[in-house]
């Protein structure tokens, strides 16, 4: 436990000494420099640089030994302050920093359509501009993932009350914390009062282009700019905006493009389907969700989101006078269809104040 306390507060003291000069200034050059680029996480600790191996001296602040990896194995990663700064634990008491490789993925990602004014940033890239398919890396060994609030699946993504719902709806009591879903940036933290429907509402853009919005939230803990881990709260739950309890609205997008997020978590499970995902032009569709075949979500995202069977029952209470034929012409639909829906006979005596279903 000493050494381990010890392990600690070196760490601590060696990160703000060492630390600040490599990464603060290479973090400034994300943000400021336009060519300069982003995240890449290299899990060969053998190709990173060592800097400080030695975990068990005390101050040691200046002393590089040799690499040891190759002899020692990696046990643990330790978060640092600095989101682009790992501590990695070896089995023979060994660490070293691991510092996040800024050479792959492009700063377009960050500058490329940032607004923090707006929900929606991609608004002029159309569906049909987009690759048929991108792989998108999820998580490794040093990104991990978080389902941001555990709890029911209330609403799932699809057509529903004549809308598009681009997103899922989880249960719960106002005032629960939520988490972001993957190491990123705050794009947009907005107010009710600026997002129609969403209410308050955070949006998190992911070093693999993702996106993902966090609605109706009651309040929030950081803003546009701030770097979040996964699993980090940023913010309570609540039913802010168009909502009619407290539930969170999540949404995950690619260039402004929502899909299904139950293609990425199994919410009921807590858990990420895959580390690497594969998303499809197809899966843009209102109408393609988690759980359809390929060649499913292909046909169903050719159809009309109205066509898709969603959309809201509605019913009809029979008068004095109504037969069938009346009702189905006065609602645009078919007897056939009308004993289909409420499991009638066409002869069906109709009693007045009876409820049927005529969509
Ligand atoms: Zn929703």
């Amino acid at each position: 436990m000493k050494k381990i306390l010890a392990i600690i507060a070196c760490l601590l003291f060696a990160n703000i000494c060492h630390a600040q000069d490599n990464f603060f200034q290479r973090l400034k050059n994300v943000f400021v420099v336009h060519d300069t680029v982003y995240i890449y996480v290299n899990d060969s600790i053998g190709e990173e640089e060592a800097e400080l191996p030695d975990g068990d001296g005390e101050d040691d602040e200046e002393g590089v030994a040799e690499q040891t990896s190759g002899i020692a194995v990696p046990i643990d990663t330790l978060d640092t302050q600095d989101i682009f700064c790992k501590v990695v634990l070896f089995d023979n008491g060994t660490w070293l920093y691991y510092h996040i490789d800024t050479d792959f993925i492009p700063y377009a990602m960050l500058s490329d359509h940032w607004t923090a004014e707006k929900v929606h940033s991609y608004n002029d890239i159309a569906v049909k501009d987009l690759p048929d398919s991108v792989q998108l890396i999820l998580v490794d060994s040093l990104h991990r993932y978080c389902i941001p609030h555990p709890g029911q699946i209330t609403s799932r993504y699809k057509y529903r009350w004549k809308r598009a719902h681009k997103g899922i709806d989880i249960g719960l009591h106002t005032g629960d914390a939520i988490y972001a879903a993957f190491d990123g940036i705050v794009r947009a933290a907005l107010p009710a009062n600026l997002t129609g429907g969403y209410g308050n509402v955070l949006v998190i853009r992911h070093p693999n282009g993702l996106e993902t919005y966090y609605g109706h939230l009651t309040r929030f803990i950081v803003k546009s700019g701030d770097i979040v881990k996964a699993g980090e709260l940023i913010g309570y739950g609540g039913s802010t905006g168009r909502s009619t309890g407290p539930h969170l609205h999540f949404e995950t997008r690619y260039m402004g493009q929502a899909f299904d997020p139950e293609r990425i978590f199994d919410f009921d499970r807590g858990t990420l389907r895959e580390e690497t995902f594969m998303l499809k032009k197809h899966y843009f569709s209102i109408n393609s969700h988690y759980g359809q075949t390929d060649q499913q979500s292909l046909n169903a995202s050719k159809k009309k989101p109205s066509s898709s069977g969603g959309g809201s029952p509605k019913y009809y209470t029979v008068k004095k006078g109504d037969t069938l034929a009346k009702i189905a012409k006065r609602n645009g639909t078919t007897v056939k269809k009308l004993c289909q829906l409420n499991g009638l006979k066409s002869n069906a005596v109709l009693s007045v104040g009876k409820r049927i279903r005529v969509k």
